[in-house]
């Protein structure tokens, strides 16, 4: 296995990682879908629910 291979898997690696940290700060989630995210929207970028609830508010 050569150098870059090994580094292209640490960074997919990474991006998981980060992307698993990403959804659990996630500010929104939406009802219907579970779908979580951070965007300030009034509809779910998933699924299109208006369902859409802050999971910072017990904070
Ligand atoms: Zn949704």
């Amino acid at each position: 296995m050569g150098f870059f291979e090994r580094a292209g898997r640490q960074v997919e690696k990474f991006k998981q990682t980060a992307k698993e940290v990403a959804d659990d700060n996630a500010d929104y989630q939406c009802q219907s879908c579970n779908a979580r995210f951070n965007a300030n929207d009034d509809q779910c970028p998933e699924c299109g629910s208006k369902e859409i609830v802050s999971t910072r508010a017990g904070e």
